[in-house]
């Protein structure tokens, strides 16, 4: 950025020192040329008023105009475009000429000029040429620098200035690229400051988003942590109740019964742990932000009475009544997340029911596609309805670990709802039941 700034400066200054010495090449080339023309027409106009050109007895011979007037080229023409005399050249080997411009106006208006290039690629010939009171045309012409030879000439006085102003404008830059950049450099090191000091006001909204995402980074960093944190807390619980009883068995001194009892907590510490590994292994895949998870047009009614199904063992084991009804509802959604949603929902209906309770799933279709899950059981109070989505957050944890939860069911259920962008509503009256509502999106 710094760089940019500084390059783009130094370029700004090269292109106005450019364009000023193309310029001053261009307003010297003009004075120049004015000056020859002005310098030719006077030589011209006083050679006319000598009329030595119009006297009878002029004698092409015998004029010598070479040494007087060295620079000045003069040619004399007869009105049929015939030279009659040239001071530079054999005045019988020159072509006729009438054809050329300043003649032909001369003969026309009086006057003519023109510029031609010599042969000598630097310089220009300036033509001037007037008509005698006797119809023949007297031309003078005087060799000049062209625009090229004027830029060589003025180049070593523009390098020098072209090195002085670079040098002052490559500081110059170099300062100012400084005081713009330092304080957004500054402001850098200062963001985590609650107030930090914004140079300018066009930085605001950039230092706020950088604000919030800095401060969503931090807090998820802390969920992150939390989280590590709750996950080897609740992994410890049933390792430690395994070791325990192992350790007894190992010591022999159990006997059969108690033996039988062992075996048992085992067998459930170790289910307990299952779970739990496989939620939080579910949990992490949702959060990896990169997981994009694959969605397809789906019927919400079959998956939904399939998953519902696959738990009524669970129900009737537990004296749960289970009941299945709806509308078939076509919604876009990935299968398996719809079908852990589904599972995690009614597993709690039955988890946190009471016996000879009852639990109902309904797919709704109009006006939109819902799904509902409501109970009879033992119902969440309401000041713990905003928490229960947390990780590990649990109304009464000895129930939950009793009835083998994890605590992370409502989580993955929250993380499902937002990657479908569906909505969930929750009420729940301690000792009636609680409704569990997911409305997805219309499509
Ligand atoms: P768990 O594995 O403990 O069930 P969840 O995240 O699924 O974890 O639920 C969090 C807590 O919310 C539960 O521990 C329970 O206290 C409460 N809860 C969830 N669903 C219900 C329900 N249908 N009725 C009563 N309480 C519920």
């Amino acid at each position: 950025m710094k760089r940019k700034i500084y390059l783009r400066l130094v370029g700004i200054a090269a292109l106005a020192i450019f364009l000023t010495m193309a310029s001053m090449t261009y307003i010297q080339y003009d004075i120049l040329r004015s000056r020859v023309k002005q310098d030719l027409s006077t030589s011209a106009k006083l050679l006319k008023d000598t009329r030595y050109f119009e006297s009878e007895t002029v004698d092409v011979k015998t004029i010598d105009l070479s040494t007087d007037i060295e620079e000045l080229r003069v040619t004399w023409i007869a009105s049929d475009g015939n030279v009659l005399y040239d001071n530079d050249t054999d005045a019988l080997k020159l072509e006729n000429h009438r054809d050329r411009p300043e003649i032909l106006s001369a003969f026309e208006t009086g006057k003519g000029e023109s510029v031609r290039r010599s042969d000598t690629m630097n310089k220009n010939t300036f033509y001037y040429a007037v008509l005698l009171d006797n119809g023949t045309v007297l031309r003078v012409a005087s060799k000049a620098e062209s625009i090229i030879s004027v830029f060589f000439s003025v180049l070593p006085v523009i390098a020098f200035i072209v090195l002085i102003i670079t040098g002052v404008c490559v500081l110059l830059s170099r300062m100012l690229t400084r005081q713009l950049v330092s304080p957004i450099e500054e402001l850098a090191d200062n963001l985590e400051a609650e107030r930090p000091e914004v140079p300018y006001s066009e930085l605001d909204p950039f230092v706020n988003i950088i604000k919030k995402q800095h401060s969503a980074i931090l807090s998820s960093a802390r969920a992150r942590q939390d989280f590590t944190a709750s996950v080897s807390h609740e992994l410890k619980t049933p390792l430690t109740a395994i070791l325990g009883y192992t350790e007894l068995l190992e010591n022999g001194m159990a006997d059969e019964k108690q033996k039988q009892r062992f075996y048992k907590e085992i067998g459930k510490n170790s289910n307990r742990l299952l779970s739990l590994i496989n939620d939080i292994i579910l949990l992490s895949e949702l959060d990896r932000p990169i997981n994009d998870p694959h969605f397809e047009s789906l019927d919400l009614y079959d998956i939904a009475k399939e998953t519902t199904e696959s738990l009524r063992i669970n129900a009737v084991k537990n004296g749960i009544s289970l009941e299945f009804n709806g509308d078939h509802s076509t919604i876009n959604g990935n299968p398996d997340m719809i079908k852990e949603l589904v599972e995690n929902l009614v597993e709690n209906a039955i988890r946190y029911n009471r016996p000879n309770g009852k639990v109902n799933v309904r797919v709704e279709n109009e006006p939109s596609v819902k799904l509902i899950v409501e109970d009879t059981g033992i119902g969440i109070p309401s000041d713990e309805q905003g928490r229960i989505f947390e990780r590990f957050y649990r109304v009464d944890k000895s129930r939950s670990k009793a009835k083998g939860g994890t605590g992370l069911g409502l989580a993955i259920v929250k993380h499902i709802v937002e990657t479908h962008e569906a909505k969930i509503r929750l009420s729940s009256e301690v000792d009636k039941g609680t409704r569990i509502e997911i409305e997805f999106p219309q499509k």
